[in-house]
């Protein structure tokens, strides 16, 4: 096994997000190309937009696409499954409170209880509008604990040395620094004691060993103060006392008791357990006796719409649930959402995701915007559902079919007749509905559409031909041909042409005189229903 390790790290606040996706997928792709491990971590520490429900949709989503995880929660149960756990972050709090506490305790953090309406006003007064000065003297660790458990105020802020300069190869922008005055001290445990992103983030992907952090460009700024986390944990990880001084936070029952409490008073939901609290202990012990692994980062470009402003709900479908209760292939999304940023080889457009596993390399990734088009996704949609064989593509319609037409009562035959003739004129699985409705001899009515049609004095002889050529023909289904003949003959026989011949023949199958192809659903209607038809549709006159 390689030491490649990604994550995919969503906040569960609803459906997975398209660009959502292509992060996952490039993470799965990226270990399966490697001989990697691909783990999902559950960013949920946002308490109040979390919830178990769209943690639920978007695991649905994710297996829906076929992006399976080696650890993280397990797809049905949702218990952990893997060594690095807990792999939610609102289990793993006492690691972000124990370290939180050490940096506080040995000068690289401090409590900060000054007010909002304080902070607001030194932003104002600063030059640039936006900073924060440090305060002049620091509250000391013990005092400052002594206050928060009085019930203060106090957000922890990390101490930023303000004269380093961070540089990282990025594996799709290439070289990139920053300068850590780019930052102030910034938080990294709230007054209400949940850590902040930044903070949870470079720590579980230190802790769990996380060897590439590949995600969108958004993320990019934090990756400097995810850096100076990690030049903290990184000491921290070379010094056994320190260690020593971090593990017995988690021997405190006085340290123990007071994360309790906080917690108590913000979680509303699962709070972490004895046994997160025992695994979170035994995750650093786990850190502290493995290498210190320093992440390769990957910024992926942006997604935009269009009109070239970032994708979002206004340019149409962003959730790949939507896609998939659309009637989209998990394939044809996956091809699609690969070439935001990515391209194949061959410049191909259409393929499948084997190939895809086989093909994939980071070094195709690109760091220009992909643009997010609807109708080439539909595009790629309609070769994947023109690609699959006529069994694969019946159990893909069979669910939209459901209503539209009996479908217990075809066969073998008339399955591959139907998806022989109908893979080609599907965008969407959910276009069968469409497409099959007319076979449905219950939907069969008499369109108000009709009317014109049925007023000429031509129609009833054409409609009588027309039974009497269906009764010569003793076949269950007719082909094409047949159809094209029977025309013929009704033609002659009747003396009619062009619209008082075909619109008549068409609201004798179909009931109006427009709408489907009449030589491809004909060969998929019996010919005892089409009797049937016509002679409703000749007593209707
Ligand atoms: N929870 C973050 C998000 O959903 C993860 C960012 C990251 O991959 O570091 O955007």
């Amino acid at each position: 096994m390689s030491d490649i390790r990604v994550r995919f790290a969503p906040s569960p606040t609803g459906y997975l997000h398209v660009g959502g996706a292509r992060t996952a997928l490039f993470n799965y792709l990226f270990a399966k190309s490697q001989g990697g491990e691909f783990v999902l971590r559950v960013e949920d520490t946002d308490l109040e937009r979390s919830t178990e429900e769209a943690l639920k949709m978007q695991i649905g989503d994710l297996q829906w696409l076929g992006l399976d995880w080696d650890e993280g929660p397990n797809a049905g149960t949702l218990a952990d499954e893997g060594e690095y756990g807990p792999y939610r972050q609102s289990r793993r709090q006492a690691i972000y409170q124990a370290i939180g506490h050490f940096l506080l305790k040995n000068g690289k953090a401090y409590f900060d209880f000054r007010t909002d309406e304080e902070l607001d006003a030194l932003k104002k007064q600063s030059a640039d509008g936006h900073s924060i000065p440090r305060p002049e003297t620091l509250v000391n660790y013990e005092e400052g604990l002594e206050r928060v458990k009085n019930g203060e105020l106090g957000a922890v802020r990390l101490i930023n040395s303000f004269e380093k300069t961070f540089k990282v190869n990025d594996l799709v922008r290439g070289d990139v620094e920053f300068k850590s005055d780019m930052v102030g001290d910034f938080v990294i445990l709230r007054s209400n004691g949940m850590p902040v992103y930044n903070f949870c983030c470079a720590i579980d992907d230190a802790l769990m060993s996380i060897s590439h952090v590949l995600r969108a460009e958004e993320h990019l700024s934090n990756t400097l103060r995810q850096l100076m986390i990690y030049e903290l944990l990184e000491g921290l990880h070379k010094s056994s006392d320190q260690q020593k001084e971090v593990l017995e936070f988690f021997q405190s029952p006085d340290f123990i008791g007071f994360v309790k409490d906080k917690l108590e008073k913000v979680h509303s939901g699962a709070k972490p357990s004895e046994e997160d609290f025992k695994k979170s202990e035994e995750s650093l012990k786990k850190y502290f006796a493995s290498d210190f692994v320093l992440p390769q980062f990957g910024h992926m470009s942006l997604i935009l719409g269009p009109d070239k402003q970032k994708l979002s709900k206004r340019h149409g479908a962003t959730s790949c649930n939507e896609y998939h209760t659309t009637g989209f292939l998990p394939d044809a999304l996956i091809n699609y959402i690969s070439l935001l940023g990515w391209s194949h080889p061959d410049e191909k457009d259409i393929f499948k995701f084997e190939e895809l596993v086989k093909i994939f390399s980071i070094s195709r990734v690109n760091k220009s915007p992909a643009v997010f088009d609807e109708e080439k996704l539909s595009w790629v949609n309609s070769q994947h559902i023109k690609e699959l064989d006529n069994q694969s593509l019946w159990q893909e319609v069979l669910p939209w079919l459901e209503g539209v037409i009996d479908t217990d009562s075809v066969n073998e035959v008339w399955v591959n007749a139907a998806m022989e003739t109908y893979k080609t004129r599907m965008d969407k699985l959910s276009d069968a509905m469409e497409l099959f409705a007319p076979m449905n001899d219950k939907s069969f009515a008499i369109d108000e559409a009709a009317k014109d049609a049925l007023s000429w004095d031509s129609t009833k002889d054409v409609f009588a031909t027309w039974i009497a050529e269906l009764k010569t023909r003793d076949k269950q289904y007719l082909t094409a041909d047949d159809f094209s003949e029977m025309q013929d003959a009704v033609k002659e026989k009747a003396g009619v042409k062009g619209k008082f011949l075909f619109m008549p023949i068409r609201v004798a199958i179909i009931g109006k005189p427009h709408g489907a192809e009449l030589k491809e659903l004909v060969p998929l209607i019996p010919t005892k229903s089409l009797i049937e038809r016509a002679e409703k549709a000749l007593a209707a006159l």
